[in-house]
């Protein structure tokens, strides 16, 4: 962001991820324990504490990233295109890729509207929208929709309360919910959405009624903006970068983490397309290149997932109730 001057708000005021009981909070107090064997940076919050830093009550404790923050992604992908438009690339929207076929010297992919491309190598990068384009590859994803909302700009007292010093926040359970706030004010809630593109109202009603929950504050707010997408999950819950064949490489799966990750798997495999082009025999990759599980009963994700979900939320509850009996 700095190298380029990427345009997209970008605040390092910490995160903040909460535990809802002991167990939770013993997890997180390991994980900061993993973290120092790559240099640390995780504080272990106490209940107050981390009331202090968020403004909400009723968690067991949590964990402190004092070096992380937030961006606006949809800026940052535009600040993305604008910088690799900038540099030579050519970008083109609205032009989904239909069919991929291998020839005498590369690929050939055609879009929806029959227009061809040739090329020597092929990155797929297709996350949570992969279709049947690369046989197989679909069913190493699951795609889960996310929604998101953004208040109206909230007042100075209401900013002093909820997340103040405008620290990022994971209410971290099995279905998470996250909060940051916009360079207006306003708060940005996120929680997991319905099994479908197309969003209705009624589809920001269990996000609204969570995000009460831990800040009762917000009763009176208005949302002004909402919407949604979809991101990717994979069985090991881990991203992948796969090469089905010499010179078409697919890279995606970051389970919901992919603002940060997606742009280093980003990089990795530009420079092996590039290495590759050269000729170089070693890809210059940071990532191993594996061969991903696939779901077992793949085309069964729909109500497999809608399933898993209400399960998920079931546990959390019984969890909670625990957790405050
Ligand atoms: C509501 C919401 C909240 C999120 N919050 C966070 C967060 O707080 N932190 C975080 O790290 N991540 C978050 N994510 C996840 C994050 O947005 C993704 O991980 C990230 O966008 C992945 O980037 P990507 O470039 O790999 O894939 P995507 O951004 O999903 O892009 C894939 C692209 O491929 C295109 N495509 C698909 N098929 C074709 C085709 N045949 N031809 C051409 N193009 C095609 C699609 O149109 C799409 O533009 C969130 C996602 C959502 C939806």
């Amino acid at each position: 962001m700095k190298r380029y001057k990427l345009d997209c708000d970008p605040v390092q005021n910490g995160w903040v991820q909460s535990a809802v009981d002991e167990a939770g909070f013993r997890r997180q107090e390991n994980l900061a324990d993993d973290y120092e064997t790559f240099g640390g940076g995780l504080e272990v919050l106490s209940k107050e504490e981390l009331s202090n830093r968020t403004g909400a009550r009723g968690y067991f404790g949590g964990l402190y990233c004092p070096t992380a923050g937030s961006i606006q992604p949809l800026s940052y992908t535009r600040e993305l295109a604008r910088t690799a438009i900038e540099l030579g690339a050519q970008v083109f929207t609205e032009s989904p890729i239909k069919t991929i076929n291998q020839t005498s010297d590369g690929w050939s992919l055609k879009t929806d509207k029959e227009i061809e491309v040739s090329c020597g190598q092929v990155l797929i990068c297709t996350n949570g929208y992969t279709d049947k384009l690369v046989p197989g590859l679909a069913q190493k994803l699951i795609p889960i929709r996310s929604v998101l909302m953004a208040s109206e700009p909230l007042s100075e007292e209401l900013r002093a309360e909820i997340l103040p010093n405008q620290v990022t926040f994971v209410d971290k359970r099995r279905l998470i919910l996250y909060f940051r706030y916009d360079r207006d004010g306003r708060l940005c809630v996120g929680d997991h959405g319905p099994m479908r593109d197309v969003f209705y109202p009624n589809d920001y009603k269990a996000v609204t009624r969570r995000a009460i929950k831990v800040f009762p504050k917000l009763a009176d707010l208005k949302w002004d903006y909402k919407w949604g997408g979809r991101i990717a999950m994979t069985r090991s819950h881990l991203p992948f970068i796969t090469q089905p064949k010499p010179g078409l490489t697919a890279g995606m799966g970051c389970n919901g983490r992919g603002v940060g990750m997606s742009t280093l798997m980003g990089i990795n495999l530009a420079k092996s397309a590039i290495a590759n082009m050269k000729g170089e025999e070693r890809p210059l990759l940071d990532f191993p290149v594996t061969r991903p599980k696939s779901y077992p009963f793949h085309s069964f994700h729909p109500l497999g997932v809608k399933v898993g979900i209400a399960w998920a939320a079931f546990r959390d509850e019984l969890q909670e109730r625990r957790a405050q009996a």
